[in-house]
C-alpha cells in the first residue's frame, strides 16, 4: 500500500461511520442512566400541548390576554399542575401565582424560577409558556427523584407580562399606585383584573420584597429572535435585558413663505431635522458595540409644499445593556443637535419620553449556566436580551439568570412562533441544573 493507498482506506473507515457510531452508542447509553436529576421531557411537552388549549386560535397560536376568562382558566390549568407536583401554590395580592417547595433550611431566602402565561393578541404558544411549565417541571422531577434543596424553592407565573410586566413589578416595588388605574388589553381596569384572577389591589404592599429577600431569579424563555438558530447554538446565555431610553426632540426655525425667502434667510426645522436624523446614525455607529440608535418618527409643521417648516417633532430612542453608554451617546447627539441648530438658525429641545433601566443579568449566574449547558453536552451563546422580560424587574432584587432557546425561524408574538420540543427539553434541564447549582453555592 502506498501512502496515497492508506489515505483514502482511512478516510474510508471514518466516512463508513464505524468510529463514530460507536463512541457515539456510548455517549447514548450514559445519558440514558443518568446520576444526576433530569426533567421528564415528554411530560413537559404534554403540558405544554394542554395550556396552549387556553384561548386556542384557528390559526394556530392563542390569544391569552391578562384578565380575560381564558387567562383565569389556564390560571386554573396551571395550579393543578402545581398541586400535582405536590407544590403549595398560592395567589399573592398582586395575582401572581407562586407555589413553594420547602427546602432542608427555612432559614435561607427562597431561589425563585418562573415565568408568565398570558399572551398578546394573536400570539404563540411558547414566550412566558415555555419558562412557566418548565420550571413546574423542574420541582416536580426534583421531588420525584428525592431531591431536597437547601433553599427554599418559589415557582412563580407572573401576570400580566405583556401588559408592562405589572405582576414582578408590584414585587419590586416599581410598580406606581396611579398604574392600576390603566386599562388592560382585556378592557378591564389593572385593579379590577387584578381582583378578577385572585388577587386585591389594595393591599399591594404586602407582595413587595426588598433587595436581598431572595437568594436567586432564574427564568427560562424563548429567544424570540434568530440568533440561535443562525448560529447553531442550543442555550442562550442572556446578558442583560437592554435598557432603552426615548425623548420627543422639538425642532424650532421659522415657518415662511417657500417661494420669496431666499435660500440664505431660512430658519428650515425640517433641514435641521434631516441632519439630525443622520447624526444619530453617525455617533451611534461611530463606537464599536451592540448599541442601536433610531429616529422612528417624524412630522414637519405646518406641513404644506409651498410653506418652509417652522416646526419638527420627531422621536430619538437608544438602547444599549450599559445606561452610561446610553446616556453618554445622547450626549454626544444633543451636542451634535446644537451645532446643526447654529449653522440653520434653528433650536432642539430634548423631552423623556420613557425610559427602561437595563437589568445586568448575574456574571455569577452566567457561569453556573454555561457550566450547566457544558455538562449537558450542549452549545451556549452570551446574548443581551433586545425584549423586556419579568426577569428585569426581579433582577432588583437578587442574583439574575436567565435561559434562552432557539425560536425557529426567529419568530415570536405570532402564531407562528414555534420551539423545538427538545430545544425545550434541553432548556428545563439546564434551568434543573443551573437551579441545583444556585443552590449550593453561599454568595452572600
Ligand atoms: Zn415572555
Amino acid at each position: 500500500m502506498n501512502r496515497r493507498e492508506f489515505a483514502l482506506t482511512i478516510a474510508g473507515s471514518v466516512a463508513s461511520g464505524a468510529l463514530g457510531t460507536q463512541s457515539l452508542g456510548r455517549i447514548t447509553s450514559w445519558r440514558a442512566a443518568p446520576a444526576v436529576p433530569r426533567v421528564d421531557g415528554a411530560r413537559l411537552n404534554r403540558h405544554l400541548a394542554e395550556l396552549s388549549r387556553f384561548g386556542a386560535n384557528p390559526q394556530g397560536g392563542v390569544t391569552r390576554l391578562a384578565y380575560s376568562d381564558v387567562d383565569r382558566a389556564a390560571r386554573e390549568y396551571v395550579l393543578g399542575l402545581m398541586r400535582d407536583a405536590k407544590l403549595t401554590p398560592t395567589i399573592d395580592a398582586a395575582g401572581n401565582i407562586i407555589a413553594s417547595r420547602p427546602g432542608r433550611d427555612a432559614a435561607r431566602k427562597p431561589i425563585l424560577f418562573g415565568s408568565h402565561i398570558d399572551s398578546v393578541p394573536e400570539g404563540g404558544n411558547y414566550d412566558g409558556n415555555v419558562g412557566s411549565l418548565a420550571a413546574i417541571e423542574v420541582a416536580q422531577s426534583l421531588g420525584e427523584q428525592g431531591v431536597t434543596t437547601r433553599h427554599p424553592l418559589q415557582v412563580v407565573v407572573w401576570q400580566n407580562e405583556e401588559g408592562g410586566l405589572y405582576g414582578s413589578r408590584a414585587v419590586s416595588g416599581q410598580l406606581r399606585p396611579e398604574e392600576l388605574g390603566n386599562i388592560s388589553r382585556s378592557g378591564k381596569q389593572i385593579s379590577d383584573g387584578i381582583a378578577f384572577i385572585g388577587g386585591n389591589s389594595s393591599e399591594l404592599t404586602t407582595v413587595r420584597r426588598n433587595k436581598g429577600d431572595i437568594a436567586g431569579y432564574l427564568e427560562l424563555h424563548i429567544e424570540q429572535g434568530g440568533t440561535l438558530e443562525r448560529d447553531h447554538a442550543d442555550i442562550g446565555i442572556v446578558e442583560g435585558i437592554v435598557g432603552i431610553k426615548q425623548w420627543e426632540v422639538t425642532v424650532t426655525g421659522f415657518a415662511n413663505h417657500a417661494g420669496t425667502t431666499p435660500m440664505d434667510q431660512r430658519h428650515d426645522a425640517l433641514l435641521a431635522a434631516a441632519r439630525f436624523v443622520d447624526a444619530v446614525n453617525r455617533t451611534v455607529t461611530s463606537i464599536p458595540g451592540r448599541q442601536v440608535g433610531t429616529v422612528g418618527r417624524i412630522q414637519a409643521f405646518p406641513g404644506a409644499p409651498n410653506v418652509i417648516p417652522g416646526q419638527v417633532i420627531c422621536t430619538l430612542e437608544l438602547r444599549d445593556l450599559d445606561e452610561s453608554k446610553i446616556d453618554s451617546l445622547f450626549t454626544s447627539i444633543s451636542a451634535k443637535a446644537t451645532r446643526i441648530g447654529g449653522d440653520t438658525g434653528t433650536t432642539f429641545a430634548f423631552r423623556m419620553l420613557h425610559e427602561n433601566v437595563p437589568a445586568p443579568s448575574d456574571p455569577r449566574v452566567r457561569a453556573l449556566i454555561a457550566d450547566s449547558a457544558r455538562e449537558l453536552g450542549l452549545t451556549t451563546k452570551v446574548m443581551p436580551s433586545g425584549a423586556g422580560h419579568d426577569a428585569q424587574a426581579i433582577a432588583t432584587l437578587g442574583p439574575m439568570g436567565m435561559i434562552f432557546i432557539p425560536s425557529v425561524a426567529g419568530i415570536s408574538h405570532a402564531p407562528k412562533e414555534f420551539s423545538k420540543p427538545e430545544d425545550i427539553v434541553n432548556g428545563a434541564n439546564v434551568l434543573m441544573e443551573t437551579l441545583l447549582k444556585l443552590d449550593a453555592v453561599d454568595w452572600t
